[in-house]
């Protein structure tokens, strides 16, 4: 009976360093993890102790005895990774090398504090990692009066395991020396100087904010938006509330092929009454209820064996949905599968030949995968009636109706005031998380960066934990070596100053409120009813309970 890990896997390793048998690869110490698209179970050398599956943040893993009929495909998945042999593996001893927590020196300016801007994956795995020190202060500054970034406002309302990942980010967040300036915009409410007058250091964890554009005639036509905008307005982010989203017609093209297409596919052609159970934005749902769309086809201009999807989502996509290809890409799937040795890319083609054909009729609404199309201009005067690919590598030209054209081709990151950025790879420069001077290529003192906004937007969420391991040891060894200045003020002043400027400033209490309202929204059936306007979300801030004396006294006494 040995465990599998499944579709929701979040790749931050916690299950490698649990397992006392070392038998879940790659290990963030490997070769490959930063690339792989999840983790797997050794089966030969697994010795069914579970210690993985308390470890696991989203609940991915679960003996393949207790696998649901979609995950079943998982047990071969994991198995695969691995070279074949006979029987089963003697036990080991060996456990995977665990990275040190950053020790911590005391100093007579001390206790080190950070402030981190930005709530999402990458702020709190490096919120956990500074907080392994005791003493050690962390300021999180989000603009939204939530947090949790694109847990919040980027994972599908379908795929509420993977949000399961929260339990963790409260846990990060109620630990000692955390505090949330929620509703606190860095740059406007507050500048970076600023906060480098009250903390050691600050650590940029923003994401990548912007989409890429498609450079096509046409792009900016009613009825054209992108994939991620979708999924904002479907997540209840309150700045996409009223976008526009015409379901009317009976097909909407996707242009690109990676997971965030899949994700805006899958909902868009999901059974209503389904994500009615989940935490999906009621103005999403009621739009979604009153839809046309039959047919949801996701255009990519290289062939199958390119897909940028990956393994685990493409699994996930065709146990839950209905998915066809036509009769060209079906050939140009076996074509691929001829030429192609790479196992991981085999697999996948494996999972596309088996696909329906998409000749057959339309009885639910479906999702259609088509290669070798090359964006070209969108179609229409003054709303979108379609899409007109070049067949790639030809002059052949192909018109695609539809009535929604949304891009889904990457997400692009943004420039931070007082903070240098290559626009080439939208990154702003460092070495190891310390933000660099494009000029000297010297560290920026006391400025380091995590996750999307540091390496790209590229992985998983659990990526961002090695990714923020490794700023937070570049920033404590600053730290230890005295590199880093001394703030003005005492620790207890920032909750003054930051009131001052903004008093609409939600603290951990203030969300507290917030995420109980929407679970009681929610009721029985759903996990939460967000709110989707900021005035609402400030409203339930307000209920909640006043500071007890004994910590408002201890907070005056720190200033
Ligand atoms: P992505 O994986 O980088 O895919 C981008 C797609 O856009 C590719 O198909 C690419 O095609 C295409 N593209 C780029 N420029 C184009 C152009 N000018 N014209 C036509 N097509 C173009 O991006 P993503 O889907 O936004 O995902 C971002 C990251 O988030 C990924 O690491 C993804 O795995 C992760 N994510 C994960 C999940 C999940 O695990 N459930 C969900 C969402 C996102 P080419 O390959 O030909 O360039």
């Amino acid at each position: 009976m040995p465990h599998v890990i499944t579709q929701s896997c979040c790749s931050d390793g916690s299950c490698v360093y649990a397992c006392p048998v070392n038998c879940i690869h790659p290990s963030p110490d490997e070769p490959g993890f930063a690339t792989a698209e999840m983790l797997y179970i050794d089966p030969a050398a697994c010795v069914d102790c579970g210690a993985c599956v308390s470890a696991c943040p989203v609940g991915a893993i679960a003996p393949d005895t207790k696998l649901t009929p979609e995950q079943l495909p998982f047990i071969e998945l994991n198995a695969a990774f691995y070279p074949k042999r006979e029987g089963k593996l003697p036990p080991t001893s060996k456990l995977a090398p665990v990275l040190d927590a950053p020790v911590v020196y005391r100093r007579p300016g001390g206790p080190l504090r950070v402030a981190v801007v930005g709530s999402g994956p990458a702020a709190m795995y490096a919120a956990d990692e500074l907080l392994t020190q005791e003493g050690v202060r962390v300021n999180v500054f989000e603009k939204l009066p939530t947090p949790y970034g694109l847990v919040r406002a980027g994972v599908a309302p379908d795929h509420q395991t993977t949000k399961r990942v929260t339990g963790l980010f409260d846990r990060i967040a109620a630990k000692d020396g955390f505090g949330f300036y929620l509703n606190v915009e860095v740059g406007s409410d507050i500048t970076h100087d600023e906060l480098l007058e009250h903390h050691h250091a600050v650590l940029y964890a923003v994401g990548a904010p912007n989409d890429k554009r498609l450079q096509v005639e046409g792009m900016g036509l009613a009825g054209t938006a992108t994939a991620t905008e979708v999924v904002a307005w479907y997540n209840g982010h309150p700045d996409y509330t009223d976008l526009p989203v015409n379901l009317s017609g009976d097909r909407v093209v996707i242009i690109g092929n990676g997971n965030v297409a899949l994700d805006v596919a899958r909902i868009l052609t999901a059974d209503p009454d389904t994500l009615a159970r989940t935490d999906i934005a009621d103005h999403a749902l009621a739009a979604l209820r009153a839809s046309q769309v039959q047919e949801v086809v996701i255009a990519a201009r290289r062939g199958p064996a390119a897909s940028a999807f990956t393994l685990p989502e493409l699994i996930g996509l065709t146990s839950t949905c209905e998915v066809v290809l036509d009769a060209l890409d079906h050939e140009r799937v076996s074509a691929d599968l001829a030429a192609t040795t790479d196992a991981l890319t085999r697999n996948k083609l494996e999972v596309l030949s088996k696909l329906g054909s998409a000749s057959a009729p339309i009885t639910r609404p479906r999702i259609r995968l088509a290669y070798g199309l090359t964006p070209a201009r969108i179609l229409g005067d003054t709303e979108a009636t379609g899409v007109e690919f070049t067949v790639t590598g030809s002059d052949q030209v192909e018109q695609m109706p539809a009535g929604l054209v949304l891009t889904s081709i990457g997400y692009r990151g943004k420039a931070i005031a007082a903070l240098p950025f290559d626009e080439a790879s939208a990154v702003v420069p460092n070495a190891g998380g310390r933000v660099l001077e494009p000029a000297s290529g010297r560290p920026l003192a006391g400025t380091y960066v995590a996750g999307w906004i540091k390496r790209g937007p590229t992985g998983f969420i659990g990526t961002n934990k090695s990714c923020a391991a490794e700023t937070v040891h570049n920033l404590v060894a600053d730290y230890n070596e005295g590199r880093l200045r001394d703030p003005h003020h005492k620790p207890g002043a920032i909750g003054r100053f930051v009131r001052g400027r903004k008093p609409e400033m939600i603290d951990a209490r203030g969300w507290a409120a917030i995420d109980e309202a929407e679970r009681t929204r929610g009721g029985p059936t759903r996990p939460r009813d967000k709110f989707t306007a900021v005035p609402d979300m400030l409203d339930a801030a307000a209920d909640a309970p006043s500071r007890p004396l004994r910590q408002r006294l201890l907070a005056g006494l720190l200033r």
